[in-house]
């Protein structure tokens, strides 16, 4: 994503603390107090301008959702998207993924989206991307027993590279697709990036990986 300084980012941030939460590592393994219920918490990383969590929100008002976004001025987007729908069972936090751990207590998250995550062609850049072992060891921690991840991308390489990574793992593939929208796949609910790139003609791969309940 072609990354455009705006200086006014962070006051924007600071301006909207109902939709982003400031202190993400106070609230871990308190996130049912800001949504004041006990319904089931899902969290996009890399959630970028907001529309995938934002529909989800509005479609599962039964459900909470997290979207995880290290770009500030990225996240600004997605903070208008919320305000607009009036959905209050959706937030975001500023934060490097990286950190999962340090945000989400064990057990606290029923499921985790990747959409078109960035791909990290190179190899010495492997562990930033999002399916690299160290990321399905930290999703593990959070997750709750046979909790999942869903995962989508028009990059083949990366989808590749996530199917090897996530049975190398011990996670069960379901539902795998090599052309999502061709497929009898119901309830897609599109991200920016798969707007745009899906416009120019690519594939979408999609699958779901599930963890073992211990
Ligand atoms: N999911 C959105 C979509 O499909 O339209 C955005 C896709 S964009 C290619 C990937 C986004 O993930 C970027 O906004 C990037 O800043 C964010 N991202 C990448 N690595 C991240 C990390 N470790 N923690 C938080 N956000 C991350």
């Amino acid at each position: 994503m072609r990354l455009r300084n705006k200086p006014w980012a962070q006051d924007k941030i600071d301006d909207n603390p109902q939709v982003v939460v400031a202190d993400p590592e106070n609230r871990k393994g308190k996130w049912h107090q800001i949504f004041e219920n006990d319904n089931p918490i899902c969290i996009e990383v890399g959630t970028g301008k907001g529309q995938f969590v934002t529909e989800m929100a509005k479609l599962h008002p039964n459900a909470n959702f997290i979207g995880i976004e290290r770009q500030k001025s990225i996240i600004v987007s997605a903070i208008d998207k919320i305000n607009e729908s009036g959905q209050k069972n959706v937030r975001l936090i500023n934060v490097n993924a990286m950190q999962l751990i340090n945000f989400f207590d064990k057990e606290e998250v029923h499921r985790i989206y990747l959409n078109f995550s960035d791909p990290w062609p190179k190899n010495r850049h492997e562990k930033r991307r999002l399916t690299h072992e160290s990321f399905l060891e930290a999703y593990e921690e959070v997750l709750i027993p046979g909790g999942d991840i869903h995962f989508k991308t028009d990059n083949q390489d990366l989808f590749v590279y996530s199917l090897h990574s996530f049975s190398k793992y011990g996670l069960i593939l379901n539902n795998v697709s090599l052309d999502l929208h061709r497929s009898d796949f119901k309830g897609n609910v599109m991200t920016e990036y798969e707007e745009k790139f899906s416009a120019m003609g690519n594939r979408i791969y999609r699958c779901e990986a599930m963890y073992r309940r211990k």
